[in-house]
């Protein structure tokens, strides 16, 4: 059947202002943040209802039509993308953005998967209660689009991946069917716990429709501080002096090297280097408590005048109040946005044991430094979780084109230490399309087998999200 014919079926299903298939319309769901893919597809389907996403997929289902879900399309790994053989129709969740349930006394939500994640901060806030996961992205980005990506961030030091914060998923499966996992529940043993499959599976077992959700007590008092250090060593010094005095106050703590600082001052409207002297590295670190009683400031003092003392510290700016603290944190969360003004950059999203990290950054350095010359090593990210977003941007007045050509060659080289150190080769952002075949250099034989075990229990056909992951 020509496509013309499944999308007049698809808008029988879900309205015709809801398939879209002119270039126009197409065109913002067929390019990433990256640039890395350029999709090509028949068309793009906007249910907005859960029973809408399953009449669509079971239609699918039935004509052995492919289908890939794609949420606010921030996704760092192509997932999302539709594949250039153009067979591919992008289901976007974006119209599903219904908060079903706040219930404060709880400590829960639900909400459906195309809620924009600070919409989700908003309805929390409203609440008094508050949805810890901190992304850059958070603007753009679905909590459909974060399970299934079990995204990281900012507060997994504190609160845990996208996982540890999901009581519960709806899902619709690739056959159409639903599956009504929406518990609320913090304890619930009876059997398989289904919904972790979903979570993390970047839309290749499932479609989340809507998902239950943990919420926090809303920090009562926060408190943040920019610190300047000599060297990794210093960094880690500092990280475990605050983790030993703050615990689970601890709330935040993020590496970034002075390049970092520079290239968010030289790019970032408004941004200021918040100290007077420059320093080789800086740590982002915050603190905050749900109570009152605790007086966190006097902590976060006495955590940096220890350092001080140890001379791991060179200097801190504490912040003075709420809107400094956004200031440092925007400074953080635009890393990502200011390499792209720098020309290329070559991406490694990689963790280690977070004692090991300084060692690490000290090999990866010199030896990306070894194999492209004059290359600048961006390193920052949350070395509280060992996770370190290993950037390299292209030498001042390099190639774009010829420089990204490298880009297998250094992740090799890069790779292969994280490897040594019994790392991770994707930390957060999971495997998509980007590093599929990487996965299988990483995992074992009978890891990969159950892996695709698994995929052929959810989606027989091959279906939803063909070749991602496995
Ligand atoms: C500036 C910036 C900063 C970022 N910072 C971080 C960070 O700190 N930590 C981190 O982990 N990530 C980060 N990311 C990556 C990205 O934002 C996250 O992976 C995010 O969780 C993706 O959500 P999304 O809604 O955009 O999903 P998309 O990009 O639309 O999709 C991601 C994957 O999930 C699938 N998918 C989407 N929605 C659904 C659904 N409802 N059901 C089933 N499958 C679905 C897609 O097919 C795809 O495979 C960052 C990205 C940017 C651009």
């Amino acid at each position: 059947m020509e496509p013309t014919a499944h999308a007049e079926r698809f808008a029988d299903l879900i309205g015709k202002a809801n398939v879209l298939t002119s270039p126009e319309d197409k065109a913002p769901y067929l390019t990433e943040w990256r640039d890395l893919y350029q999709g090509v597809t028949p068309m793009v389907l906007r249910p907005g209802t859960t029973e809408e996403v399953s009449a669509v997929m079971t239609y699918a289902y039935e004509n052995d039509l492919k289908v890939v879900p794609q949420g606010g399309n921030t996704g760092l790994v192509g997932g999302q993308i539709p594949q250039e053989s153009g067979d591919e129709i992008v289901l976007s969740l974006g119209r599903l953005n219904r908060i079903r349930t706040v219930d404060p006394a709880g400590f829960t939500l639900v909400a459906e998967a195309g809620v924009i994640l600070d919409a989700l901060h908003d309805a929390a806030e409203k609440a008094d209660r508050l949805f810890p996961l901190s992304l850059g992205s958070q603007g753009s980005c679905q909590i459909g689009g974060n399970i299934s990506s079990n995204a990281g961030g900012t507060a997994v030091l504190a609160y845990g991946n996208t996982r540890d914060l999901v009581l519960g998923l709806e899902v619709v499966l690739p056959s159409g069917e639903i599956w009504n996992g929406l518990r609320t529940l913090r304890k619930d043993n009876t059997g398989y716990d289904l919904k972790q499959l979903f979570i993390g599976a970047e839309g290749t077992l499932g479609i989340i429709t809507a998902a239950a959700l943990k919420l926090f007590p809303r920090p009562k008092k926060l408190e943040a501080a920019f610190v300047g250090l000599r060297d990794p060593q210093s960094v880690l010094r500092l990280f475990t002096l605050a983790k030993a005095q703050a615990g689970s106050l601890l709330t935040g703590f993020e590496i970034l090297p002075r390049i970092g600082v520079e290239f968010c001052v030289r790019h970032l409207e408004g941004a200021r280097d918040p100290l007077e002297c420059e320093h080789a590295w800086y740590v982002l670190m915050e603190l905050s408590s749900g109570s009152d009683a605790f007086n966190v400031r006097d902590l976060l003092e006495s955590i940096l005048s220890e350092g001080f003392e140890e001379g791991v510290v060179e200097d801190a700016a504490f912040a003075q109040n709420l809107s400094q603290v956004e200031d440092f944190w925007r400074i953080r969360h635009g890393m990502s946005e200011v390499q792209k003004q720098e020309g290329g950059s070559i991406k490694h999203d990689v963790s280690v044991p977070v004692a090991l990290i300084p060692d690490f950054l000290d090999k990866a350095m010199a030896a990306v430094s070894a194999l492209v010359p004059n290359c600048r090593p961006v390193p920052f990210g949350h070395i509280g979780d060992g996770n370190i977003h290993f950037n390299v941007s292209q030498p001042i007045g390099a190639d774009k084109a010829e420089y990204l050509a490298g880009w297998d060659e250094m992740n090799a080289v890069v790779h292969g230490i994280v490897d040594d150190f019994g790392g991770s080769i994707s930390a957060e952002h999971g495997i998509g399309r980007l590093k599929r075949d990487l996965l299988q250099e990483v995992k074992s034989d009978l890891e990969m087998d159950l892996m695709r075990r698994v995929k052929a229990a959810f989606d027989p056909k091959g279906l939803l999200n063909p070749g991602r992951i496995v």
